[in-house]
């Protein structure tokens, strides 16, 4: 990918975060990497996680092993079948290559994956190291394609060039400048969709296809959720995109609209009434009467069965407080998600959340403390300044909320429990409820033995 595709790329029309800043700010991109920051995630981090979870292809890192080490399955996306995105290639550079240049190494590696596993495609992804000496990913990539007669993706997203939200913006138009298009599938429908974003964290996708199955929609593909390659090169041909909780990926919703003519909008599949809402978006994308007239009665029938489930949960926690530590768009769709389980949102993180996100969160939770730096200390101080209950956020959160004696819930990448949809919705308030009832706060709050003696 050549600096002014990527520097392209900085100028996201569908984005209002990008929108809302000046010519000057804008001309600057997004923030980069300090020393250190790519900790957070690097480009090339950025673009395998979202192409990785593709679960038949092979994904081959160029690079020093501890690249493909350090990205290896950051998420926990879950396939339905094949198992090879979990195999972790590496060209493993040495020295030596470096010296020498990477390519004929590079070019060796993508034959023998595809002679021993005959993935559908090969993800070639760049790194700081390969892309710093100078090998030509596209022209290798282009070269190993003839002859293995195997699609290969240069995935040109090396981890100097910014952070990881650059890298899944890469990934995007990766996907719609090499993928998506290539494949004419022979079963098109009216109700076929695209989901962007949604990435089969803990299983949660097979929590939302089953509804879209009763109402006669298909998912076309999932980028990239337990996604296999051909249905995403198939994209093209869906009727409809819905963006999940992914600014990011936004370019690429965009980008099938321009292309190809398929119109998108943003939702979210955690909460009762953000469920019922992404239900309706596909009806009224869709343009179908007796889909809108399915939809509703399948969000009534499913709106009573969820309420009858949470009730128990909803009596014991309503009145609780919450603070929510998360990034961006899941911060809203999350705060939406505990309201409808009356809790109340007394400080959501805003570190990661556009501007439309903050003024989203704002609308929702009213005087709540909105938390833009989130250290340890900071998210302790909110916590006991507004009297929190507990802290949901990503789990590198745990170890804090622990040291506060505060429950935790983990609502990250990382998790392995499915929170989406109406099933997960229940889940969702069992596992709230199972955090801040324990035993264990009640006990490790009480002062120690030893602090008592003489107490008395
Ligand atoms: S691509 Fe660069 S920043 Fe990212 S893991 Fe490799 S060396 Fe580190």
């Amino acid at each position: 990918m050549a600096a002014t595709e990527r520097a392209a790329l900085f100028t996201e029309t569908a984005c209002d975060h990008n929108n809302a800043k000046s010519a000057k700010a804008r001309k600057a991109g997004c923030p980069k990497p300090k020393p250190g920051g790519t900790s957070g995630g690097c480009t090339f981090d950025g673009a395998m996680i979202t192409l990785v979870p593709i679960t038949d292809s092979a994904h081959l890192v160029h690079g020093p092993i501890s690249c493909a080490g350090n990205s290896w399955d950051g998420r926990g996306s879950l396939s339905s079948g094949p198992t090879l995105f979990r195999h972790g290639f590496t060209t493993d550079m040495s020295e030596n290559d470096v010296v020498l240049g990477g390519e004929q190494r590079l070019f060796d590696s993508i034959c023998e994956v595809v002679e021993r596993y005959a993935p559908p495609a090969v993800f070639v992804y760049s790194t700081c190291v390969t892309a710093m000496i100078g090998d030509d990913l596209g022209a290798v990539c282009a070269a190993a394609a003839e002859q293995t007669g195997v699609p290969v993706i240069p995935v040109e997203a090396p981890g100097f060039v910014g952070n990881k939200n650059l890298g899944n913006k890469i990934a995007g138009q990766t996907l719609l400048d090499h993928v998506i298009g290539t494949v004419e599938p022979g079963d098109v429908t009216d109700l076929d969709v695209n989901l962007i974003g949604e990435y089969n964290i803990a299983g949660e996708l097979w929590d939302v296809v089953p509804l879209l199955t009763r109402l006669g929609i298909r998912v076309r593909s999932c980028i990239s959720g337990d996604a296999r390659y051909r249905d995403i090169a198939a994209a093209h041909r869906a009727k409809a995109t819905m963006v999940v909780c992914s600014r990011a990926l936004l370019g690429l919703a965009r980008g099938l609209e321009e292309r190809y003519g398929i119109p998108w909008f943003e939702g979210s599949f955690y909460g009762v009434s953000a469920m019922g809402d992404t239900l309706r978006g596909f009806a009224r994308l869709l343009d179908d009467d007796e889909l809108s007239r399915r939809t509703e009665e399948l969000i009534a029938v499913e709106e009573a069965a969820v309420e009858a489930a949470i009730a128990p949960y909803r009596a014991r926690l309503t009145g609780r407080k919450a603070v929510l530590y998360t990034g961006g768009v899941k911060s809203w769709s999350i705060v939406s998600a505990l309201q409808d389980l009356g809790i109340e949102v007394v400080g959501s993180g805003i570190t990661k959340s556009s501007d439309g996100d903050v003024d989203k969160i704002r609308e929702l939770l009213g005087d709540a403390k909105m938390i833009s730096e989130g250290s340890p200390r900071e998210l302790l101080r909110v916590a006991e300044e507004t009297g929190a209950d507990i802290l949901v956020a990503g789990g590198r959160n745990q170890y804090t909320a622990l040291k506060g004696r505060l429950p935790f819930l983990d609502i990250n990448q990382e998790r392995h429990i499915p929170y989406a949809g109406y099933t997960g919705m229940v889940e969702f308030a069992r596992r709230l409820d199972m955090a801040i009832a324990s035993p264990v706060w009640e006990q490790v709050r009480r002062p120690a033995p030893w602090d008592l003696v003489g107490a008395h």
